[in-house]
């Protein structure tokens, strides 16, 4: 284990976003640390809020932020909101980026998305590939606002000297998920209609698209798991991934769903939805080379979450 650049002790830590599903896993990493964690939800200010988020950070004052907090959806949200996904992002980071300046901030970690990256970029996607080609159109407008997030903690580096970096997670699932149909992304969403399929004994449940695109999956309490690594031991402007290094397609994870949920039927292909991007795996080299690895399987992930959507969801 290399020597902390950083140390989270006795620090008071603001995880902004505390009430999402990456926020609260931070909370729950943090315990483990022997440092404050400040809070504050959406009836406290609203991050979109200027003059609400200078005033808190200024009588809080943290020494160091995670900033989880973000307008997030899934491919249909993003398509269908896009005003939403680019204004409320962009506010939320340029006020509490601008507000850790103001207020002399130590340490800020900002989370970016893997759909950052290029539509057609090699992959798996190295850290390099940012602004290398045209994005993927379903969710370009979060791309955006998370590139800009992410160039304005390298411009606060490059012309402050802020220790302000930028971690790129790929798609995320886990405890906390986000299960409305709607607005969900493609695992808890699969794990709410395998549920109700087999719930009901239907014969069939839908599944978006082709089934063949491919895609990452990280369990949420290994990326706040890597995000407190990283804020110990990373101090550059690059974004650094964070995934597992490994993809499958959509017709695997939802067979691999149907399994955890206990759904024997088949499943029925939506072509009429999109596919979005065909492929987005991150090269995890950087991090790796760090020394760190992601911990929870696939498995035990999907079995944690289903659990937690039993209890909360179907049982709560
Ligand atoms: P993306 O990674 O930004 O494309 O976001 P999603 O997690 O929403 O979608 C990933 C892939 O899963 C896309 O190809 C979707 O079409 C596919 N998919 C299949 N069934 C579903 C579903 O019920 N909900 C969602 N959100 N995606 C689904």
């Amino acid at each position: 284990m290399p020597e902390d650049l950083y140390s989270l002790s006795a620090k008071r830590v603001w995880v902004a976003g505390h009430r999402g599903m990456v926020g609260s896993a931070l909370v729950r990493r943090l315990e483990d640390e022997n440092c404050e964690v400040l809070t504050a939800g959406r009836d406290v200010m609203d991050l979109r809020d200027q003059a609400a988020v200078h005033a808190w950070v200024g009588s809080e004052k943290p020494d160091a932020v995670f900033l989880a907090a973000a307008t997030v959806g899934g491919i249909h949200a993003n398509r269908s909101r896009p005003a939403e996904f680019l204004y409320d992002n962009l506010m939320i980071e340029a006020n509490i980026i601008h507000a850790a300046f103001e207020n002399a901030v130590e340490k800020l970690m900002f989370l970016g998305s893997s759909c950052i990256y290029p539509k057609l970029a090699p992959q798996p996607m190295r850290e390099e590939e940012l602004l290398g080609g045209p994005l993927e159109p379903t969710n370009q407008w979060y791309a955006i606002a998370k590139i800009s997030g992410i160039m304005l903690c390298q411009a606060f580096r490059e012309q402050h000297g802020c220790d302000y970096i930028s971690a790129q997670p790929t798609n995320l699932y886990g405890i906390g998920d986000n299960f409305d149909l709607e607005s969900s992304h493609v695992i808890p969403a699969l794990i709410a209609k395998a549920h109700t399929a087999k719930t009901e004994g239907a014969a069939s449940m839908g599944v978006w698209g082709s089934g063949d695109p491919k895609r990452e999956f990280l369990f949420t309490d290994d990326l706040a798991d890597a995000l407190v690594y990283m804020m110990k031991h990373y101090s550059d402007d690059t974004q650094i991934n964070v995934g597992t290094g490994e993809d499958l397609t959509i017709r695997d994870i939802a067979e691999q769903v149907c399994r955890t949920v206990g759904f024997e039927g088949e499943l029925a292909f939506d072509t009429s939805m999109p596919d979005g991007s065909p492929r987005k795996l991150l090269n995890v080299d950087r991090l790796t080379a760090m020394g760190w690895t992601a911990k929870t399987s696939l498995e035990d992930g999907l079995r944690q979450t289903y659990d937690w959507y039993l209890e909360n969801y179907v049982n709560g």
